[in-house]
């Protein structure tokens, strides 16, 4: 079965890669990229909405299965901003953490929760949307970027569990832990019970 992952983010890529590639189960699963240059108008007002976009141009433009994430931060002090507009808040990500940095720069420490969601949608070739999965992982915003590792919001998401950001962890930890990963396991459990090699 051929699997379009519908995405042009190089660290979400990475990250849904890893994920999909890990279980033994899936191994009849063929990923593919989505074309390059492969861009739709996110024209939704949630995160579902989004990834059901994606993953629907996906299918149409390639005949495949697609999968798509669409995901961001929502920031408590921020009234749950960026969320679906985190990858728009600025030009690129690095400007990102530094606008992120600035506008909390007045709220204490105890009031600087966010949490990452994640939302995966897989559909059929015609479109059809036959699984959805959610995930939400709780941390808190520091005020400096730490750490070299993930991508986006990573080097701020501080996770009080490991006293470490994202940035500060290993891929395979984010892997067990984070919302894309929440996510997927629903699209995973759905995969392994209804399709076979
Ligand atoms: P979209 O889903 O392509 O609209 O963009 C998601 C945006 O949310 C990314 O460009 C990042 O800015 C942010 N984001 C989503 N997941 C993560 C993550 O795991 N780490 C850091 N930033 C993330």
């Amino acid at each position: 079965m051929k699997l379009i992952l519908a995405t042009n983010n190089q660290g979400k890529l990475r990250e849904m890669r890893t994920l999909v590639c890990q279980n033994d189960k899936l191994d009849w699963l063929d990923i593919e990229l989505a074309p390059s240059g492969f861009n739709p108008e996110e024209t939704g007002s949630t995160f579902a909405e989004n990834a059901l976009i994606k993953a629907q141009a996906a299918a149409k433009l390639t005949n495949y299965y697609a999968l798509a994430d669409d995901s961001g931060i929502c920031v408590d002090a921020l009234n749950g901003g960026p969320g679906v507009y985190s990858a728009r808040y600025a030009s690129d990500e690095y400007l990102a953490c530094l606008k992120l940095i600035n506008e909390l720069k007045d709220i204490p420490e105890n009031k600087r929760g966010a949490a990452y969601h994640c939302v995966i949608t897989l559909v059929s070739p015609e479109g059809k949307l036959l699984c959805q999965g959610e995930g939400v992982w709780r941390g808190s915003i520091i005020n400096e970027m730490r750490g070299t590792g993930g991508f986006g919001y990573d080097p701020l998401f501080y996770l009080d569990s490991h006293y470490k950001t994202v940035a500060e962890i290993s891929l395979a930890e984010k892997n067990k832990l984070s919302h894309r990963a929440q996510a997927w396991q629903q699209i995973e459990n759905y995969l392994v019970n209804n399709y076979k090699k």
